[in-house]
């Protein structure tokens, strides 16, 4: 059997930064004023650090605006919600991310729910995940969006074809499936009450897995061809004593044996996710400043 494609989404990220750049400096000139993204991020999480920091980085290498806003993890919420309503009404702020998980003592939908839909890049916002739901315009999750776009470049048209999306998550699982719906995809959601998930999976032309557990679909759930989307995202002991190493969902060594085109782990849909918040940022700078955007182009 022969190797499987790799879709590359680091090259596919690095094109998409590029083409926000050039339209961010487009918007500079018409609008007087830098596009900007607001990220706040409550607590110490070292993963959520890294996050916010290569955000922060790569929006001003874009040529927008950064505000970073850190809180001590014991803010208290009413302090939280305080802080995205002063973003809200800052005209500077196009897009306001509040970075996840919020710590224990805060209602995260509540916080979400404060956002701005017209500014919540992140697309989770019920205004938007309905926008979404309703086909009007809106903000998408990022790390979905980023999937769609790498599969269309990759398929072109993607009418009529099998779908399948494992998980069923808020931010990945669902909005995936809502827009394979929309690009005529017929889709199936399996989740961890499947049954006899390899069967399902053997029906696609297109598998997403947005699961968390690693390397858990395997080369023979795969029909001959097929596109696979890895958004897994687990690390796991590697060979060598006391290292850990990234692996996705998708066991890569035996599905790219089988599918015609595959994500790898890393390098696939990750870089993905930030280049699309800077996407939306741009949109969203856009569609506030009332400034004609062809979203298509980018
Ligand atoms: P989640 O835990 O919220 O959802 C997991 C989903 O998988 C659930 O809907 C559950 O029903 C399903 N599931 C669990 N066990 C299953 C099984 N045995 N068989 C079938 N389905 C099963 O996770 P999430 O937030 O959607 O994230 C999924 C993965 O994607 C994680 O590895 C996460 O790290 C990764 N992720 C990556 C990015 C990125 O930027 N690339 C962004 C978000 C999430």
């Amino acid at each position: 059997m022969s190797e499987a494609a790799i879709i590359d989404g680091k090259a596919f990220a690095e094109g998409l930064r590029g083409r926000v750049a050039t339209f961010a400096s487009q918007f500079e000139a018409k609008a007087g004023r830098k596009a900007g993204l607001a990220v706040v991020l409550v607590g110490e999480d070292p993963a959520s650090q890294v996050y916010v920091r290569n955000k922060g980085k790569q929006t001003v290498a874009c040529g927008m605006n950064s505000f970073e806003h850190k809180l001590d993890a014991d803010t208290s919420e009413a302090d939280l919600l305080a802080l995205v309503e002063k973003l809200n009404a800052d005209p500077a702020v196009d897009g306001i991310l509040v970075q996840l998980p919020l710590p224990a003592h805060m209602n995260e939908q509540k916080v979400i729910a404060t956002i701005n839909p017209d500014k919540d890049v992140d697309g989770f916002h019920v205004v938007n995940v309905g926008r979404l739901a309703t086909g009007l315009p809106g903000f998408v999750p990022c790390t979905p969006l980023g999937c769609v776009m790498l599969l269309k470049d990759r398929l072109g048209s993607l009418s009529g074809l099998d779908a399948v999306v494992i998980g069923r998550s808020n931010i990945v699982g669902k909005p995936m499936a809502q827009l394979l719906t929309a690009e005529s995809c017929t889709v199936t959601i399996a989740h961890s009450r499947t049954k006899d998930l390899p069967e399902v999976v053997r029906r696609a032309d297109i598998v997403v897995a947005a699961v968390g557990r690693p390397e858990m679909v395997k080369g023979d759930w795969i029909k001959p061809g097929a596109t696979v989307i890895d958004v897994g995202i687990n690390r796991v002991p590697a060979a060598e004593e006391g290292k850990t190493k990234l692996v996705g969902d998708v066991d890569f060594a035996s599905v790219s044996q089988v599918a015609g085109a595959i994500t790898p782990v890393p390098g696939g849909v990750g870089p993905m996710t930030i280049a699309v918040l800077l996407r939306n940022t741009l949109v969203a700078a856009h569609r506030n400043a009332g400034i004609a955007l062809d979203e298509n182009a980018i």
